[in-house]
């Protein structure tokens, strides 16, 4: 249920809103946008309560939000959320990429990387040390020692880290180093994780699944939520189709529909949608031009050699490209590209 204020309402108004909620043992959520204040009621709602709220004055209308997500609901909170990670603000009007390799694999490897990230205009610099595998055998990360690396990378190129975390246990240890936690495909069910990385106060990506409606999802993201944590950015990674020839089918359209659903920022990842290099580029506009927030994107300073994804990893030459692309996209909608264009790629 939502409390829609009118525009005239006091501070009194709203705390009597507040109060009421309060001793009727549910719990409320403010949202002071510029057009609405907004307050949002959560927990099991009789039928008259929307009754007797009415009654208070300040109240323009009480309306019963059916969808099982709530704190992530557009009606919850009208206004786009703004993610503020260092000084780079994602769900804003600028498109922000994050990028660098699929998995932390040396020092020289991830700085190399991350160098060409910047040069390039690339915001944010991403790198797994913690890596899910289909395959036991696979190489699965370089643990604690990537975190060190990445913070490192960070402290050279002064660009904020994303890196992601599978178990509630390492939740702690990860927010030490990285300034966005990454939720993967694969754990964005996993509900003990969901609620671990709702307490910290870092942002926190989350990845949709392989076989995740737009409503798991969001409810995935009230996990987050509600346990206090208000940084979630959503990202579109592609889903399973029976079409095998790309790795999986970027759902485009994910992203004007959680745009209109939720009110959090979304992005996507054109590199795990399509697994193929060569593809990553025109999938990455598609998503800019449907209205995507920011990007992720897979670069390796030589992909041959990748221990992981390499097939879909960009050289640094092929993500400038890339990102010259991006802009000129962006430019025709009429938004910019996070960051100064570099001088010369
Ligand atoms: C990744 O970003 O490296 C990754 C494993 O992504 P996903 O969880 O989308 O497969
Ligand atoms: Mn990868």
């Amino acid at each position: 249920m939502i409390i829609v204020m009118r525009k005239d309402c006091s501070r009194e108004d709203i705390a009597q809103v507040q109060q009421r909620i309060r001793q009727r043992g549910l719990s409320d959520h403010l949202s002071q946008g510029v057009e609405r204040t907004i307050i949002g009621v959560l927990g099991s709602i009789y039928p008259e309560l929307k009754d007797e709220l009415e009654l208070i004055p300040g109240v323009m209308e009480v309306i019963r939000v059916t969808k099982p997500y709530k704190l992530s609901s557009r009606e919850f909170h009208p206004d786009n959320t703004v993610v503020r990670v260092g000084s780079v603000v994602i769900g804003g009007d600028e498109v922000v990429v994050m990028a660098g390799p699929c998995s932390v694999e040396s020092e020289e490897q991830l700085l190399t990387a991350a160098r060409a990230v910047r040069a390039a205009g690339g915001r944010i610099l991403r790198g797994g040390a913690f890596k899910p595998r289909t395959s036991p055998y696979s190489f699965r990360g370089m643990g604690v020692e990537g975190l060190r690396l990445l913070a490192r990378a960070r402290e050279e190129t002064g660009l904020p880290v994303i890196t992601e975390v599978m178990q509630p246990q390492d939740v702690e240890l990860v927010a030490q180093y990285a300034d966005i936690l990454q939720i993967g495909a694969r754990n964005v069910q996993n509900y003990m994780l969901l609620d671990a990385v709702g307490k910290i106060k870092k942002a926190v990506l989350l990845k949709r699944g392989f076989a995740t409606t737009y409503e798991e999802w969001l409810l995935s993201a009230e996990y987050i939520l509600s346990a206090g944590n208000e940084d979630v950015i959503l990202c579109e990674r592609g889903i399973r189709t029976f079409e095998t020839y790309t790795r999986n089918t970027l759902d485009v359209a994910a992203i004007p529909v959680i745009k209109k659903l939720s009110h959090l920022p979304v992005i996507a990842d054109p590199s795990h949608a399509t697994g193929q290099w060569k593809l990553v580029t025109p999938v990455a506009l598609a998503a800019v031009a449907a209205g995507a927030h920011g990007l992720e994107i897979e670069v390796h300073p030589e992909p041959d050699k990748a221990l992981s994804d390499g097939a879909q990893s960009l050289t640094p030459e092929n993500f400038a490209r890339l990102m010259d692309q991006v802009r000129l996209v962006a430019q025709a909608l009429g938004k910019r590209v996070a960051g100064p264009a570099p001088a010369s790629v």
